[in-house]
């Protein structure tokens, strides 16, 4: 019997080990110690930002962008449907109200125009506006932050990315050309947790070319202390300082993040050619984006009843050892966040019933990855 084919699991090499040992031979294993500095200027750089805050997860390097941004109990945050949890987690963690906005069917990302109707009409009838929008990279396909951006600035609102899952996607076409994701609005966010392109182990990343806002960030994340004999605090903090261990493997994985996205982009080619003539649908790739292909998804064609075999897949899947994963149930369709307005939802509601994520990480081997094809071949054989 062959082993089980992970869905994504870190890659972890020498380059980490002897960072780590450094650290810990150095003493620095806390919050103290000069990988963090060093991984938030790299960082920095290598997303083409002006200041990078290491934090402690990507959930605090998000709630810390709205917290810098402003936001208060009350306020409202324009967030996309279709993502994990804690994109939106950040944001209610403040008491902020949401506003979901549903995936344009073309990227799976927010749909601008949705968006741009909802705030027409607000204009229009004299309602309050968000003060954030929240934009979501989901899955390593960067989202229209042009488009978004636009409409921030045309009525007076902040744009905050979740490039949580995007780290190393770029625009190649006009008007981003050569930008990163996450380095459009005014903030932008990351997460090192254990199944993104790089880890730390778990920890978070925000960027922004604003000095204030990097001071304000750095101060937040750092229990708000300021520099006095005694305990001085001038707000309330937290604790997201990432540690020093924790910075060595992020510096081993930044500097292999080139590696790391070829590898992903193979990959994907490789799925793209065999699934090409199969019932199933990929995400559609668009001209202009420079996708990293994080997370390779497929989704299973509806039946004539209009009901879908995803689960179905999975157990086939899961019976053949491979692990694969539904993609989410989108926001407005918690429990946990009953209630919050969607604009639109049957996007993601589609993509949710239909998606899986299969497996794709780094060092996924060509046979591997011919077992897991062969297994789908068959699947959709059987499905016609
Ligand atoms: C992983 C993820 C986060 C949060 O990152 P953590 O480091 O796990 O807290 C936020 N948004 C999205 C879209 C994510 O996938």
């Amino acid at each position: 019997m062959s082993s089980r084919i992970p869905l994504a699991v870190p890659n972890i090499g020498d380059a980490e080990r002897r960072l780590v040992a450094e650290a810990m031979a150095s003493g620095f294993v806390s919050s103290v110690g000069p990988f963090v500095t060093q991984f938030e200027e790299e960082f920095a750089a290598y997303v083409g930002a002006k200041h990078a805050v290491a934090c402690s997860t990507g959930t605090a390097a998000l709630q810390v962008a709205h917290r810098v941004c402003g936001i208060e109990a009350g306020h409202e945050v324009a967030c996309s449907d279709f993502t994990f949890i804690a994109s939106a987690n950040a944001a209610v963690y403040l008491g902020a109200n949401l506003t979901l906005v549903d995936s344009g069917s073309d990227s799976w990302g927010m749909d601008t125009q949705l968006l741009r109707k909802e705030l027409e009409r607000r204009t229009a009838t004299g309602e309050a506006l968000p003060a954030i929008v929240e934009l979501v990279h989901i899955l390593g396909e960067p989202a229209d932050a042009a488009g978004v951006r636009d409409l921030c600035e045309e009525y007076g609102m902040v744009l905050v990315e979740d490039a949580a899952e995007a780290l190393g996607a770029t625009w190649s076409g006009a008007p981003l050309a050569g930008k990163h994701v996450g380095t459009i609005g005014r903030v932008g966010c990351y997460s090192f947790n254990g199944n993104k392109i790089m880890t730390t182990g778990g920890g978070g990343m925000l960027v922004t070319d604003d000095d204030e806002l990097a001071v304000h960030a750095k101060h937040l994340t750092t229990q708000a202390r300021v520099p006095d004999r005694g305990y001085l605090h001038d707000e309330v903090g937290y604790n997201y300082r990432l540690t020093n261990v924790a910075a060595a493997i992020g510096l081993a994985q930044l500097r292999r993040m080139p590696e790391f996205v070829s590898s992903k982009r193979e990959i994907a080619a490789r799925y793209d050619a065999a699934l090409v003539g199969t019932n199933f649908g990929l995400l559609p790739s668009r001209s202009g984006v420079e996708p990293t292909r994080w997370l390779y998804c497929v989704l299973v064609s509806p039946d004539h009843d209009g009901t879908t075999d995803r689960d179905d897949l999975l157990d086939f899947l899961s019976e053949n050892g491979i692990e694969s994963r539904a993609l989410w149930r989108p926001l407005h369709d918690q429990p946990a966040l009953a209630g919050t307005p969607v604009l639109g939802g049957r996007v993601g509601e589609d993509l949710f019933r239909r998606g899986l994520s299969i497996p794709c990480s780094t060092q996924l081997t060509g046979q591997e990855q011919d077992r897991v094809i062969e297994c789908l071949l068959a699947w959709d054989s059987r499905h016609r």
